[in-house]
């Protein structure tokens, strides 16, 4: 999917769903590079795809590119962000949920939360929608990297 293709109205559980693909394409496209698997997409309420992304911290060794910052820059200037939706395939760590936050992007749709739940429970204290797709691929793309690592990973959010 490109940017400015749209995802046909359906149900709100589908449309995320479909929304989160594109995120995934993003997660693996990050690992075909060598990089950490994690990936984003900003989306208008419309269904209109506005921007991807992937973490890029190994790739472009610069540790301010994860996967929401990418499609947070890629998506240019917006004058509101209030009816934008963030997905990306694992809950955001604090510099993340820092963006949803500061921006007021009003949902935030996560592949998985288990691996890491990032801020997503101080998100919605905050009034932003989290919607949790549990997602096994999400999951497994995740942990299989971590496995294999560990350190890369921990520095990815700031742990060692
Ligand atoms: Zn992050």
């Amino acid at each position: 999917m490109k940017e400015s293709e749209c995802i046909d109205p359906t149900s709100d559980a589908q449309r995320y769903e479909r929304m989160l693909q594109v995120a995934l394409e993003e997660a693996k496209a990050g690992r075909i590079e060598g990089g950490i698997p994690i990936g984003a997409a900003i989306f208008r309420k419309s269904g209109e795809l506005l921007s991807r992304g992937h973490n890029r911290r190994v790739q472009h060794g610069d540790p301010s590119i994860h996967g929401e910052t990418d499609a947070f820059r890629r998506a240019g200037r917006q004058t509101s962000y209030r009816d934008l939706i963030m997905v990306t395939t694992l809950a955001p760590c604090w510099y993340c949920s820092g963006l949803v936050r500061q921006f007021r992007i009003a949902t935030l749709v996560v592949g998985e939360s288990r691996t890491f739940a990032g801020g997503i429970d101080w998100l919605r204290e905050n009034g932003v929608e989290v919607i949790d797709l549990d997602n096994s691929e999400c999951r497994e793309l995740i942990e299989g990297y971590i496995a294999q690592h560990p350190e890369i990973w921990n520095e990815d959010i700031g742990e060692i």
